[in-house]
């Protein structure tokens, strides 16, 4: 056992016996010792939503295929293993995850910041940065208002309060927004004022489009929406677009200040990838992820005494399993094939359900042509001329009986058993369309890193960020 680690279970015993004066004065004695834990003042936060072991080692063999090289982060000094469960669960979902990780707190699955019982309100790490008179950015690929980039900023009963999680993010008074936009942002019915104008109202700048934001400067609090609500799955994004890196290289520009700073950056979207078992979609996503990393690696290359960064995940997604041998020949070739998300493509497949003509060979070209499904072995064809007849049917009028919703789950079922065959053919199987409880991966560098060693429980995150920052 490390230093390290006694000192932190020592802290966690004083935490629950001593006053509080005390763990403060036994946080920086230990924080300044010789265990590298120095000061932290410039701090980085990745999240990638749904990010596993199997996630992380797609990404690499696709990019070993790709000769786009490694991903930065999986060969990052330090790393560790999360546990993930919820209070109420062993399988997580976003809002108890993000929870323990930005408050230290176990909830239950669908709330947000604040206790079981929903009674008490946590105070997350963010809060903290920004009362010791750090900046704070909170940037992400899904929509602002989403439970991971939310347990930042905002405590609520239920994750799906977007109005009311949207207006703690204005009272919230963190420097910058950006990536995705706030969704349902007039409420649910649509009738109440809009999140933006109120946000103005509080002196913050909305910035929609790529000109106004690179021309801001630090100042006043920024909100920067790429979309209405997420961004696009990034093999889908239109390459004007913001890209998540972009976001996070802006928001590195307008935090740098004398005092530090706090970044969030989410990949959102890397989830939700999953939840579709759309291998190409992730790969795509963690790749952008992984420029966002790169750019704060670049800032860390000149401050690294003070700069701390840390990327890791809130849960696995999709019970990806890996075949490394067939997916280190295969996984380039296949996925590099398909051409856009499925989730795209099932706006080709309702097209499609309009028309006259609705056979299975008239919209076999489509299939082959955005999967790369050039050639069917006899048992894929029949895979996908049976999804092909559910996929024709109105939402409405499908059966959602267990056989159905075990091989497509609520998705579209043609999309999913076009990406479930590439998955196969590239190595990769998934076991479900939810979260699953597995641990995640944890990978750190610079200065307070030591901390993010070995394994622990995700409610460990935030209170090594909570000593870091008030130990500085
Ligand atoms: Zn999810």
């Amino acid at each position: 056992m490390t230093v390290l680690n006694i000192a932190r279970l020592f802290r966690r015993f004083l935490a629950n016996t001593v006053f509080p004066s005390m763990i403060a004065f036994f946080f920086a004695v230990g924080a300044s010792g010789a265990d590298g834990t120095e000061s932290a003042k410039y701090i980085f936060l990745f999240i990638g939503d749904g990010m596993g072991e199997a996630q992380v080692q797609a990404a690499e063999l696709f990019g070993l295929g790709s000769g786009a090289g490694k991903i930065s982060f999986s060969s990052l000094p330090v790393r560790g293993k999360l546990s993930t469960a919820a209070a109420n669960g062993a399988v997580t979902d976003s809002a108890a995850a993000g929870t323990a990780l930005a408050s230290g707190y176990r909830t239950n699955n669908g709330i947000l910041n604040m206790d079981p019982s929903r009674t008490k309100r946590f105070i997350t790490v963010a809060m903290l940065a920004q009362n010791k008179g750090m900046k704070v950015g909170i940037v992400t690929s899904s929509f602002l208002n989403d439970a991971t980039p939310a347990a930042f900023y905002a405590s609520s009963p239920s994750r799906t309060d977007y109005y009311e999680i949207g207006k703690q993010l204005i009272t919230s008074g963190f420097d910058y927004f950006a990536g995705g936009g706030v969704t349902r942002r007039r409420g649910r019915s649509g009738d109440l004022r809009d999140i933006y104008e109120l946000a103005r109202e509080k002196g913050y700048r909305v910035l929609r489009t790529r000109e106004e934001l690179e021309a801001a400067k630090p100042g006043a609090g920024i909100i920067a929406p790429g979309a209405a609500g997420a961004l696009p799955y990034e093999m889908d994004r239109p390459k004007e677009d913001l890209s998540l890196a972009d976001f996070t290289r802006k928001g590195i520009e307008l935090l740098d200040n004398q005092k530090g700073f706090f970044l969030l950056v989410e990949g959102g979207t890397i989830d939700w990838a999953c939840h579709r078992n759309d291998a190409a979609a992730l790969v795509h996503d963690m790749y952008a992820f992984d420029a966002a990393v790169r750019e704060a690696l670049a800032f860390a290359g000149k401050r690294p005494e003070e700069t701390l960064i840390v990327v890791l995940a809130d849960h696995e997604t999709g019970g990806m399993v890996i075949d490394g041998r067939k997916a280190a020949e295969n996984i380039f070739a296949v996925l590099s094939a398909q051409k856009e998300s499925s989730e795209s493509f099932d706006g080709k497949i309702a097209a499609f359900r309009k028309g006259s003509r609705r056979t299975f060979e008239n919209l076999l070209p489509q299939i082959t042509e955005t999967f790369g499904l050039h050639t069917l072995s006899d048992v894929e064809r029949e895979e996908l001329r049976a999804a092909f007849a559910r996929s024709m049917k109105p939402k409405g009028r499908r059966k959602r009986d267990r056989e159905s919703l075990r091989r497509y789950g609520p998705y579209e079922p043609l999309s999913v058993t076009a990406t479930r065959i590439l998955g196969r053919r590239a190595g990769i199987a998934w076991s479900s369309f939810g979260h699953s409880g597995a641990g995640v991966p944890v990978f750190a560098q610079g200065a307070g890193s030591a901390y993010f060693a070995g394994e622990y429980d995700n409610t460990d995150i935030a209170r090594n960020l909570m000593d870091l920052i008030s130990s500085r």
